[in-house]
């Protein structure tokens, strides 16, 4: 098939292109290299059945293609919330640009939806039919509801235009290729160990994240793409929860770090629990995770350790 991944040179975006070449498809990966960097694909490049493609999402495009996965948009808080107005037109004008893409090739979607849709969830775990407790007008609400307009528009491309849409509602993902200077959590700590810098815990550490592979995510993302007919949004990740705390622990001890814990003040809006109920992608899909958290952390250490990473330019203030 003739693919598009937007977003495709960052994190998530660059396995999947990985993934989807090896088995044989046609890719054009487009960025604007906001988040992710042409480091992260440059290996791809001598492969004929791959295209990259420099240009912005929130501008439309024309290309012919049978498939898209819809990837592109900052993913960490601090790079989401660094221009707010910039991460929702992202969102929706680039949600727009892609579903009249497809609508016109008569192509398949998927969108990359996001746990960021539960908000700060009063029900644990979540499944697919839980609408979320979302603060409508918060500092992550740019990136919250950016990703619910994406869903509803998604929806009604459906209902209104029978566009064949996918939506992968992914939970926290790490792996190698994370940016060293992203901000997220697995990437901060696993730095700051290597380093022996303090870890920077906000709040407690008693906030729980569940932490899924980037192997088994992606190997997700493409069931859900090739599936028939899932046309309802559907959780990707791991449900094995763990506190920050915990996680902030098992890395000085995978690293040997002689780094101490700090804390810093709790951002606003943290969500104090994230766990995906997986029922659904277990029946639709037979897709359960693999990879333990012992494991993942110890390829990702040893990524960082190899010094191959790509630090983003600082955030602009
Ligand atoms: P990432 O920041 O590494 O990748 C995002 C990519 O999109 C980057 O390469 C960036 O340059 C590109 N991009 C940003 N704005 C763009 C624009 N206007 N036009 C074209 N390209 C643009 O993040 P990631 O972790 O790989 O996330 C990929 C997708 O998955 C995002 O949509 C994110 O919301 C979603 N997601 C990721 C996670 C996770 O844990 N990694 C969790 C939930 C959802
Ligand atoms: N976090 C932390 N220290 C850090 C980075 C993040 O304690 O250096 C916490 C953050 O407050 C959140 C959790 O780790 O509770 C996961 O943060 P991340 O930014 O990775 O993803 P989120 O789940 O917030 O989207």
């Amino acid at each position: 098939m003739r693919i598009l991944v937007t977003g495709g040179a960052g994190f998530l975006g660059s396995h999947l292109s990985e993934r989807l070449l090896a088995q044989g498809h046609q890719v054009f990966c487009l960025d604007n290299f906001m988040t992710g960097d042409a480091s992260n694909v440059e290996h791809l490049l001598i492969q004929s059945n791959f295209h990259m493609i420099e240009h912005d999402v929130t501008a439309p495009f024309d290309l012919e293609v049978e498939g898209i996965f819809n990837l592109a948009c900052p993913a960490s808080p601090i790079w989401y919330q660094q221009d707010p107005v910039n991460t929702t037109k992202v969102s929706v004008l680039g949600a727009i640009n892609m579903l009249d893409l497809a609508h016109r090739n008569n192509a398949r979607i998927l969108q990359a939806s996001t746990s960021e849709v539960y908000g700060d969830p009063k029900v644990s775990p979540q499944s697919e039919e839980y609408w979320g407790h979302v603060n409508p007008i918060g500092i992550r609400s740019c990136y919250d509801e950016g990703k619910r307009a994406a869903e509803s528009l998604f929806m009604d491309y459906r209902r209104k235009y029978q566009v064949d849409i996918r939506i992968a509602r992914i939970f926290n993902t790490y792996g190698p290729r994370m940016s060293p200077n992203d901000g997220r959590v697995v990437s901060n700590f696993i730095c700051q160990a290597l380093e022996n810098e303090p870890i920077t815990i906000y709040g407690d550490g008693s906030q729980v994240r569940s932490f899924c592979y980037v192997d088994d995510l992606i190997e997700g993302l493409i069931k859900l793409f090739f599936a028939k007919d899932i046309n309802v949004p559907v959780n990707i990740g791991n449900p094995e929860p763990f506190t920050i705390y915990q996680l902030a622990e098992k890395i000085i001890r995978d690293t040997n770090s002689g780094s101490q814990i700090v804390h810093r003040e709790l951002p606003e809006d943290d969500p104090i629990t994230r766990e995906p109920d997986i029922r659904r992608a277990q029946d639709l899909l037979s897709w359960t995770p693999k990879i333990p958290l012992e494991i993942g952390l110890k390829n990702t250490i040893e990524y960082f350790r190899s010094g191959l990473n790509n630090p983003l330019p600082s955030l602009p203030r």
